[in-house]
């Protein structure tokens, strides 16, 4: 899950990214609204944090100029605004969400969580696949009913493609779910998590489309309406 936190406070950023990181979230930060506007034009996020009290812009304009040009992902606004009235507008002008500072980095991570399970139409933290199950509370895998161990990227990967369903992943949205900016990644670094990951899978379970990416196809139920 890639995250793009809008904030210009050095500090309270600093703070979320270290959090977001820990938690397995892939985040980006920038700290104006100009920036924040050319990011989700280029490479949307999943999801954006929001901050009102930008430097160049109010962050309510940003997020209508983010609507309008189409971006249509959970977003999140984070403001030392507290009135009922600012809420309405925000929530009115397409925000998902709305947190007021100062929060607990905990109910952040609850709500991003909450985001995350509306964009990829799961009611539960738990994705269940055939007799494969992810945890996105507790980040465990069960297997056939068994805890296998998942690094962290691996777990990232995995989500990433569990919550995506019957679409294809290529390998470029795969690196954007997994590294924050400024991180090093290697040419083959998906290709690698992949191959660590389908030890602990069941056969087939993560498909390679050739020259496009990946995708999971899931076993059929052994017996008819069993799940
Ligand atoms: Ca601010």
């Amino acid at each position: 899950m890639q995250v793009l936190l809008v904030e210009d406070d050095n500090l309270l950023a600093d703070a979320v990214v270290v959090a977001l990181k820990r938690h397995n979230f892939a985040i980006n930060r920038v700290s104006n609204g100009k920036d924040a506007l050319l990011v989700t034009e280029t490479t949307p996020p999943d999801i954006v944090i929001l901050d009102l009290g930008l430097p160049d812009m109010d962050g309510i304009d940003v997020l209508r100029k983010f609507r309008r040009q189409g971006f249509a992902n959970p977003v999140l606004i984070l403001t030392a605004r507290d009135s009922i009235e600012d809420r309405v507008t925000g929530l009115d002008s397409g925000a998902d969400d709305y947190l007021p500072k100062p929060f607990d980095i905990d109910e952040l991570l609850a709500r991003l969580r909450a985001l995350e399970r509306r964009l990829s139409k799961t009611s539960s933290a738990i994705i269940a696949l055939g007799n494969v199950s992810l945890d996105t509370n507790t980040h465990e895998l069960q297997v056939d009913g068994n805890q296998v161990d998942l690094a962290r990227r691996e777990y990232m990967l995995l989500k990433a493609l569990m919550e995506s369903g019957n679409k294809i992943q290529t390998r470029e949205s795969l690196e954007n779910k997994l590294y924050s900016w400024g991180e090093e990644i290697s040419s083959n670094a998906v290709e690698v998590h992949i191959h660590h990951l389908r030890k602990k899978l069941p056969d087939g379970f993560i498909q390679t489309v050739r020259g496009v990416g990946y995708i999971i196809r899931t076993p059929k139920p052994d017996s008819p309406g069993g799940s």
